[in-house]
């Protein structure tokens, strides 16, 4: 493979700054962060393309640029307490942890659970606590959260989620029936109001959950 570190570069300059993400510590983090090291071995060489990768088990890792997206939205900062549903590969998580948040993030497929548990490990991403749950219904024993990150669709926004989310707080999450009509929502709770506000047509795989919410 070429020099990752000049992929990256270049990843960062014509996927993400080029489509207007100026967020500096999303920028920084996706420059430092060997994306490679998420996808399979075979896969490796097409990590930095601008498109999602299969993770297997059906699942994805998300696009760059989606990656970019909704870390910027999230408008994180160093310190906060940030939940992701669907950790998948985990390159989204250590997106977050590079970023300086406290990262949970919780997968309820197994085998992708270990393999991010032990991704985790070998970078010596220490921080990145995991669960091994159905997501949908958050992780109660930390809420509140200043910002969550859902990287699955659902036809709607959890309410657990909603509810474990800090005031004030931020939620991202794809909403929509299929995957041809998700649209990419951002929660705002301020003040006790709840607000959404619609960022655009995204594609994520489903978001599986006991659909009690
Ligand atoms: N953030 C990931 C993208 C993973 S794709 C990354 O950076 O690689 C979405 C993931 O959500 C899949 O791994 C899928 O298994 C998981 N998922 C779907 N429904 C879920 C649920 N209810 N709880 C937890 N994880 C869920």
């Amino acid at each position: 493979m070429i020099d990752p570190k000049r992929l990256r570069e270049k990843m960062v300059r014509e996927q993400i700054e080029a489509r207007g993400v100026d967020d500096r510590r999303v920028l920084d983090a996706m420059r430092e962060l060997p994306r490679h090291v998420f996808v399979e071995e075979a896969l490796a060489s097409k990590a930095y393309t601008d498109a999602p990768l299969p993770i297997g088990e059906g699942q994805t890792i998300s696009q760059p640029y989606i990656v970019a997206l909704m870390s910027q939205k999230l408008r994180v900062e160093p310190g906060m307490k940030v939940l992701e549903i669907g950790t998948g590969s985990g390159y989204q998580a250590a997106v977050l942890d590079r970023m300086g948040a406290e990262v949970y993030t919780v997968e309820r497929i197994k085998k992708l659970f270990f393999a991010a548990r032990k991704r985790f490990m070998d970078m010596r991403l220490f921080g990145i606590k995991l669960k091994l749950d159905d997501g949908t219904m958050g992780w109660p024993e930390e809420a509140p959260f200043d910002r969550i990150i859902v990287t699955a669709g659902g036809p709607e926004v959890p309410r657990p989620l909603v509810d474990q989310l800090a005031d004030p707080g931020l939620l991202v999450i794809p909403v929509g029936s299929s995957r041809r009509m998700q649209k990419l929502i951002l929660v705002e709770k301020r003040d006790g109001q709840v607000t959404e506000t619609d960022l655009g047509g995204v594609a994520f795989v489903d978001l599986v959950g006991a659909h009690g919410w």
